[in-house]
């Protein structure tokens, strides 16, 4: 099975290695039978060839099993018409991955900063709400009708509501059997009871999951005060994004959240923080939310294709980095340990094959 693996920029390299280090022993350990096509992107192709995804990038990712991106520094871009595209932003859209699945959870052994421990999922719909940059066919959904008025267009349609609540519906039946949907309906009256239309309607054919809805700002009093009480949470895109990096350091580090990009055909693994430019290049980068992303990745593959030696992967993944992150001698700078990326990775790779 070919992976493609976009290294990113900052500390993308790094982490990538640590992942693909990672991916090859368990690939071997458990007959999964992955080969890897590593593609630059970012800063490195803008520097080689001009464009930050130079023509060949997307169809080897459509024509792949499952992508691998580091993060990428997209403030620090030029404009599109410079060679600066956003990277991750692009795959999203044109290989359709509407479904950022967020999980965060605290551990035994490691602080968590909210008053109860939590083992949520946040299933944020990816294409559409307020990202201006993929929310329209043609142009973007920002506009300045003069040099003092910025405007800003969100999209919310039934199709997007309907195919993010069942991504959340089908998570519960694997989980805790309940969602929350997160919301504005009280300011937003028409794009918000729209997708709490959608969401009410998919909620009836899964009459096994209990379904209550939270609007978001009370959301994020309830995270940090009681989140023990979700467990499959769907929201649009930009609250998705917020709550789900609320929701991780809450758990104990964002640098610990795994995350995947997932359609109907594709699958991306992304860790949720960024290309951390102020650590790149000193072997600090704590590569644990990447490496979780993977694994997530692994277990979408499992189900994907029916094998189940993809999720035993997953899990031998999982397991040795809870087993890492309950012991303080074993974790990284981040999470006030000793280990560099380099050591982190020997440490997980010598405990994933114990
Ligand atoms: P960031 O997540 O890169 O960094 C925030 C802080 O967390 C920094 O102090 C950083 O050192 C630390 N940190 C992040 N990941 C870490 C890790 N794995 N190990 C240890 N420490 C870690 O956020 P930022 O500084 O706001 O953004 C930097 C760049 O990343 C920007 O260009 C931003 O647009 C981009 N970004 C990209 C993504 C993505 O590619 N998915 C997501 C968020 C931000």
């Amino acid at each position: 099975m070919r992976m493609v693996v976009l290294p990113g920029d900052g500390i993308g390299p790094e982490i990538i290695a640590a992942t693909v280090r990672v991916l090859e022993l368990a690939s071997k350990r458990f007959g999964l039978g992955l080969t890897f096509e590593l593609h630059d992107v970012g800063f490195a192709s803008l520097k080689s060839r001009g464009s930050t995804l130079t023509p060949e990038v997307l169809p080897a990712c459509r024509g792949a099993e499952g992508i691998v991106l580091g993060p990428l520094s997209h403030s620090d871009y030029p404009p599109r018409a410079e060679g600066g595209i956003n990277v991750s932003a692009e795959l999203r859209i044109q290989l359709d991955l509407y479904a950022n699945i967020r999980p965060s959870r605290s551990r035994d052994g490691l602080t968590h900063w909210g008053r109860t421990p939590m083992d949520l999922v946040i299933v944020r719909e990816n294409t559409e709400g307020f990202y201006a940059d993929r929310n329209m066919y043609q142009g973007i959904g920002e506009f300045m009708p003069d040099p003092d008025m910025a405007l800003s267009i969100r999209k919310i349609t039934a199709r997007g509501s309907d195919r993010i609540a069942r991504s959340a519906f089908e998570l519960a039946r694997k989980r805790r059997f309940h969602v929350t949907s997160v919301h504005k309906a009280n300011v937003l009256k028409v794009t918000e009871a729209l997708f709490l239309r959608e969401c009410r309607k998919v909620a009836k054919e899964f009459p096994d999951v209990t379904y209550d809805e939270q609007l978001i700002d009370s959301m994020t009093a309830l995270l940090v005060r009681d989140a023990q009480r979700f467990d499959c949470v769907v929201t649009t895109n930009m609250y998705g994004d917020i709550l789900s990096d609320l929701a991780s350091e809450l758990s104990g580090s964002l640098g610990l959240a795994g995350s995947i990009n997932a359609g109907a055909t594709h699958c991306m693994a992304q860790a949720q923080h960024g290309s951390a430019p102020d650590i790149a290049g000193q072997d600090k980068a704590n590569p644990t939310s990447l490496v979780l992303s993977a694994a997530m990745l692994l277990d979408w593959l499992s189900i994907k294709h029916g094998k189940d030696a993809f999720a035993s992967a997953a899990r031998a993944i999982e397991g040795a980095t809870d087993t890492l992150l309950r012991d303080p001698a074993r974790r990284t700078r981040d999470l006030g340990g000793a280990l560099g990326t380099k050591a982190f990775t020997e440490a997980l790779c010598k405990e994933i094959e114990a």
